[in-house]
């Protein structure tokens, strides 16, 4: 399997195939940038992939647009993500988990882990027990869905001011592609505000709570790119704006908190030549990560108005693309690309990063983290 040569590649730092018999663990992290401070950080995701080549090019493109996203975000850490391949419904295990915690110990802190399709907070506080590197652990502060879902509304709305010309979302016709997590809050802010949803999950039971919670339309897996909405939402997994997608969708925006959503670039191309405005995914979904650096330790309030930097990236974006004549992909990669490695790094900020490269100072630290948001929460 080539790695050097494989399309996906983009002079990656690190990229590392973890195994251990014992436990059945097949792993790759791949560790984009580090950054000025030596640190890279992103979710695992746990996902039976039908081949390693297919896990290796996720794996490739997650971390790559991971470090786009930090460095829009303006968190000094570079973009990283981890692949596990195994089914979690099956195939996850405290063993498993705690083996993946060992491998990505033996990184030294390069590479911080965190939860991701597949893996969920508790898991988090599995691996915790083998690694300090782990971030996104539960105990009220870990889950960054919330922000994620907060932001994704946010980006939607903005996208919808832009290209539809209209502040409220009174009537709005939102389809949403996987009604997990994200997707499901997305729908609860969305329907909040007056809109309509058309939903579609691989779990029935996922669909049947948004009909019965949000009044939403059942639609099945391939009418979702029919639906007759004003936007398309994906929320479940990437590859999904592929040209035959692209060619039916009767949308006039996409803004989705899936990752990866195009299968390349040139699809941003056809989503422009149709007329359709393209809220990029990386920029949609940055509320994960300016959650997660703000979690447990500010306010519900100071959070949604942290969440405000992915209205002001996306609009530069919507500028950009229509000063240059480039699809928005191509904007928000050449913004982010400007910023990546640009962050001021202070004397004491690489001290503290050297420090939390040693595992007890860095357990220490996370220790008191936590005692911190425990304190707050209950306050
Ligand atoms: P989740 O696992 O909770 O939900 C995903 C949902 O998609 C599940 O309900 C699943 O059944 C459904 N699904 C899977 N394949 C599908 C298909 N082919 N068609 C329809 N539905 C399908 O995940 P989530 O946390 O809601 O994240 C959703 C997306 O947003 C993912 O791509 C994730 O990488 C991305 N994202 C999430 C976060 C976060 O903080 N949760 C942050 C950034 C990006």
């Amino acid at each position: 399997m080539a790695v050097f040569e494989n399309p996906e590649f983009d002079e990656h730092e690190q990229v590392c195939f973890l195994s251990d018999a014992a436990t059945g663990l097949r792993a790759i992290v791949a560790i984009h940038t580090t950054s000025k401070l030596g640190i890279a950080g992103g979710g695992c995701r746990m996902w039976p992939y039908a081949s390693d080549e297919l896990a290796l090019r996720d794996v490739l493109r997650l971390s790559k647009a991971m470090t786009y996203k930090l460095a829009l975000a303006d968190i000094p850490s570079g973009g990283a993500k981890s692949v596990v391949i195994a089914d979690p419904k099956t195939d996850k295990n405290e063993a498993l988990l705690r083996a993946l915690g060992r491998a990505v110990h033996s990184l030294g802190g390069r590479y911080v882990i965190a939860e991701d399709v597949g893996t969920t907070p508790a898991d988090m506080d599995i691996i915790a027990k083998e690694t300090p590197y782990c971030a996104g652990r539960s105990g009220g502060s870990g889950d960054t869905t919330p922000p994620t879902a907060y932001g994704t509304f946010l980006a939607l709305e903005c996208a919808v001011k832009h290209r539809l010309r209209r502040d409220d979302l009174k009537g709005l016709k939102v389809a949403i592609q996987g009604m997990g997590g994200v997707g499901f809050r997305l729908g609860q802010l969305l329907v909040e505000r007056g809109a309509e949803l058309w939903v579609h999950d691989i779990r029935p039971e996922a669909v049947e709570r948004a009909v019965q919670q949000l009044g939403a339309h059942a639609v099945g897996a391939e009418a979702i790119y029919d639906a007759d909405v004003d936007v398309f939402s994906p929320c479940a997994l990437g590859d999904v704006l592929s040209e035959e997608h692209i060619a039916r969708l009767k949308c006039a925006v996409i803004a989705g908190a899936a990752n990866n959503q195009l299968p390349t670039d040139a699809q941003a191309e056809s989503i422009a030549a149709r007329d359709i405005l393209y809220a990029p995914d990386f920029v949609v979904n940055m509320g994960g990560v300016l959650g997660a650096a703000k979690l447990g330790t500010a306010t519900d309030d100071k959070m949604k108005a942290s969440l405000h930097r992915i209205v002001e990236t996306l609009e530069a974006v919507f500028t950009t693309a229509q000063a240059e004549a480039i699809t928005t992909h191509a904007a928000a990669v050449a913004i982010a690309k400007a910023k990546v490695g640009d962050h001021t790094t202070t004397a004491a900020g690489k001290v503290a990063a050297a420090l939390w490269r040693n595992p007890f100072i860095a357990r220490t630290a996370l220790r008191v983290r936590s005692a911190i948001a425990s304190a707050r929460a209950r306050s």
